[in-house]
């Protein structure tokens, strides 16, 4: 017999963008739901460049503001800067993008899951999903509790057997130093679900004190501010915004051997034909 066995509507392993929302649109149906992370410290954390938005991205974010959803409401509660981009083409293309004080917009959103009725948090890692018959049963985690439920979603983003590569060197974690999820991927391997490994990449993290400013040029957010959210107020979020700098840090061919560098040490697990598409995805970039 397992240590713990609990009994959900619903579990939704991640509590990234993807977890959260999936969780929040589970629980405001009243469904019982619990949402699983390795760290509580990465409810919905910004690994990367702390924005919401961008082409594409802003226009799915509204898209899920439209159906109820939150992060459109947490990045208006935490912006502090915010452009419409491509404002000078058809509104067709226009795209919101909001650069966030990143722990503030992770701390609200963990506040806003906490205060949900019908949903629970559990810091721990999945392991394997239960699968009975072809059918979902539940989850398992790796210190031997089920947790069964009618359905799993699975927001596993980023930290699936994660490795992280600096320069040459790479080794096997989650993002900002948080623990990966080694576990989960070999059950669902074992149950037919294929997987295959993504690379990206983040700007590197440097200290606000070995930056001269005045070298660069500031580019400021939008003198009107758009919300996000459609319920948002627009009044309510028309605030001083902070500057960003702008400024070219790697020459061409410094960047070309950089991205080398990631890309040798990434095709150590990926097979020659997924090397050559990223080499040439690359190239096209260049
Ligand atoms: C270095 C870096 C650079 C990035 N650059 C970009 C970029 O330029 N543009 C971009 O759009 N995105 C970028 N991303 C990706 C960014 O992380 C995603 O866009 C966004 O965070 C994805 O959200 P998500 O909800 O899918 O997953 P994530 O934010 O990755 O969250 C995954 C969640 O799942 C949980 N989890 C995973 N496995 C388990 C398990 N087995 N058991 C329990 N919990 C589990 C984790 O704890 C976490 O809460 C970057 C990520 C990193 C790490």
């Amino acid at each position: 017999m397992p240590n713990i066995r609990e009994e959900y509507d619903v579990v939704v392993v991640g509590a990234g963008h993807a977890g959260c929302e999936a969780a929040l649109a589970a629980a405001r149906m009243g469904l019982e739901t619990i949402i699983f992370t390795v760290s509580v410290e990465s409810i919905a954390m910004m690994p990367c460049n702390p924005n919401i938005g961008g082409s594409s991205k802003g226009h799915l974010v509204r898209e899920i503001d439209a159906l109820g959803g939150e992060m459109g409401k947490n990045i208006d509660a935490t912006f502090i800067q915010s452009k419409m981009l491509n404002a000078s083409k058809g509104p067709a293309v226009h795209s919101l993008r909001a650069q966030a004080d990143k722990s503030d917009y992770s701390r609200r959103m963990r506040n806003v899951l906490e205060n949900t009725e019908h949903l629970h948090i559990r810091q721990a890692e999945v392991s394997e999903i239960i699968v009975n018959d072809g059918k979902i049963g539940g989850v398992k985690t790796v210190s031997g509790a089920e947790y069964i439920a009618k359905a799993v979603v699975l927001c596993t983003g980023v930290y699936l057997k994660a490795r992280c590569i600096y320069g040459d060197v790479s080794y096997h974690t989650g993002p900002n130093g948080l623990q990966a999820a080694n576990h989960l991927t070999q059950s669902l391997i074992d149950n037919g679900i294929e997987v295959r490994r993504f690379k990206t990449g983040t700007p590197a993290r440097v200290d606000k004190r070995s930056v001269d400013f005045s070298k660069m040029t500031e580019q400021f957010g939008d003198k009107r501010i758009v919300p996000f959210s459609f319920e948002t107020d627009p009044e309510s979020i028309q605030k001083d915004q902070v500057a960003a700098g702008l400024h070219i840090l790697m020459k061409r061919h410094t960047r070309l051997l950089w991205i080398i560098l990631t890309v040798h040490l990434f095709i150590q697990e990926i097979s020659t034909e997924q090397a050559q598409d990223t080499v040439h995805q690359l190239r096209i970039r260049l």
